[in-house]
């Protein structure tokens, strides 16, 4: 699957959409999620062209792995969300509903955010 240029984090990364940013430098953004999940929901993305984890674990070099996971640590740090808690997660595809076709990460805070996922039907 190529990268699609036309989905929406491209598209803000381009300045097309707004977005209300949190953080920005060379090697990411951060800005809350349209559709909070909870009372912080903010979403971290790279500026390079990745698709999702895998593409991005993958293919980015070094520096731009270091400069995403620093600026992530950081905007969840000068949220204010490191004393009482924060989860971060990431959708790959398919069986976990990545809707978004660009890696993102994202950072959820700001109540008990209970203790990891539903268990699944097996
Ligand atoms: P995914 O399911 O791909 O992991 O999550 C995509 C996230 O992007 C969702 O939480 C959704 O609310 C968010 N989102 C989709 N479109 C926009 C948009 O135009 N602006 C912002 N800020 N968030 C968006």
């Amino acid at each position: 699957m190529a990268y699609d240029p036309n989905n929406i984090f491209a598209k803000i990364l381009r300045g097309e959409i707004a977005n209300k940013t949190v953080y920005e430098d060379e090697h990411a953004l951060a800005f809350h999620d349209i559709n909070p999940q909870t009372p912080t929901h903010v979403l971290v993305i790279p500026k390079g062209a990745y698709i999702s984890f895998a593409d991005f674990s993958e293919k980015a070099s070094e520096a731009e792995i270091a400069g995403f996971f620093r600026a992530l640590g950081k905007v969840a740090k000068d949220l204010g969300t490191e004393e009482g808690g924060y989860r971060i997660l990431s959708n790959h595809g398919r069986d976990a509903h990545q809707e978004v076709a660009h890696f993102h990460m994202h950072l959820f805070a700001g109540k008990d955010l209970g203790r990891m996922i539903k268990p699944a039907d097996k």
